[in-house]
């Protein structure tokens, strides 16, 4: 590989130079769109930035699961209400 693209831009943590690191392509609404993922030109600060990002992923995946669950058991409830209502009316 040639000296690293330049994007242009400079790290928010250590101020040096960002370059890019690969692109990727992604459909959205039938039209493709190409990214370009960039990166700091420092790989321990970079290392430490991915560190963070899956961290943050994680308590975000951890919430949603949280609220995913919390969702579910209220249906639970509500299903179950629906049914003591139901037997009662029967008597
Ligand atoms: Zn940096």
């Amino acid at each position: 590989m040639s000296e690293p693209i330049k994007s242009g831009s400079k790290c928010t943590r250590c101020g040096k130079a960002r370059v890019v690191i690969g692109t990727r392509e992604e459909t959205v609404n039938n039209t493709k769109v190409l990214y370009t993922e960039s990166g700091c030109s420092d790989k321990e600060c970079q290392d430490k930035v991915d560190h963070q990002l899956t961290q943050e992923k994680e308590k975000r995946e951890n919430i949603k699961k949280e609220q995913e669950k919390r969702e579910e058991q209220r249906r639970a409830n509500s299903k179950k209400k629906v049914a003591a209502n139901a037997a009662r009316k029967k008597k």
